[in-house]
């Protein structure tokens, strides 16, 4: 944990945000369902990193990805984007999707929705700060406390965003077991969780790095996870397989 992140936080809640002409639209309401498949058919995978920015690992992660062509999924530490705005404006300026992880990576799960609302509104200006205009089409709950979360966020125009495979990289357990758990444990359609911010992730990365080439060596294709359209509640979508 950062120590005492909210003194160095550059701009004091209340204070004037970006300018109107680089506000996003208003947020439509998005289906509350949990997602956790990725976008397409047969052999496909998302990756999906938490609780960064992080100085460190992740310019080096982007720089993997980059090499490699693959989008991902950065759900971002509220505290962690105060402390390093400079990092995700590299995330946007790479074209990866982002995700609100929280201000201060609470447990939400006993919140009220009033709560958990001023929360991922403080979350998003600090992005917004960092990348005014910045689209955030998820939400992932900290430790996976949904509790209220899925509703209120999608209110607030983000899907809440699932997994079906961790590999336990914050343990963390040795690149070579990261690479074993992620090959073995891969299932065609799978949202995978990692990590690239909330300590030394350098694992995660060089996992990263070896195993897109024996995926694709293996006919696996890396897109975003599923999205549902902007629909009615009354209208909810099927998850997509
Ligand atoms: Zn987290």
């Amino acid at each position: 944990m950062p120590p005492s992140a909210a003194m160095r936080r550059p701009h004091p809640v209340g204070a004037p945000g970006p300018p109107p002409a680089a506000s996003p639209a208003p947020a439509r309401p998005v289906s509350a369902d949990l997602v956790d498949t990725a976008r397409g058919g047969g052999r496909v995978v998302s990756l999906t990193f938490d609780d960064g920015p992080n100085p460190a690992d992740t310019p080096r992660l982007l720089a993997v990805l980059r090499r490699h062509r693959i989008a991902a999924v950065f759900c971002l530490w509220g505290e962690h984007v105060d402390e390093h705005p400079d990092v995700v404006r590299r995330i946007v300026r790479d074209g990866h999707t982002l995700c609100n992880h929280g201000m201060r990576h609470d447990d939400m799960g006993s919140w009220s929705p009033e709560r958990i609302a001023a929360d991922l509104r403080e979350t998003n200006d600090a992005i917004r700060h960092a990348v005014p205009g910045a689209r955030i089409r998820y939400f992932r709950a900290p430790y996976g406390a949904w509790g209220r979360t899925p509703a209120v966020a999608a209110s607030l125009g983000m899907r809440p965003l699932g997994w079906r495979l961790a590999v336990g990289d914050w343990e963390p357990p040795g690149t070579d077991e990261l690479v074993r758990r992620l090959l073995d444990g891969v299932t065609p359609g799978a949202v995978v969780l990692m990590h690239d911010g909330g300590g030394d992730r350098g694992q995660t990365v060089d996992a990263v790095d070896r195993v897109v080439p024996v995926l694709r060596a293996r006919r696996w294709r890396f897109t975003l996870p599923a999205r549902g359209p902007a629909l009615p509640r009354t209208r909810r979508p099927q998850t997509p397989r």
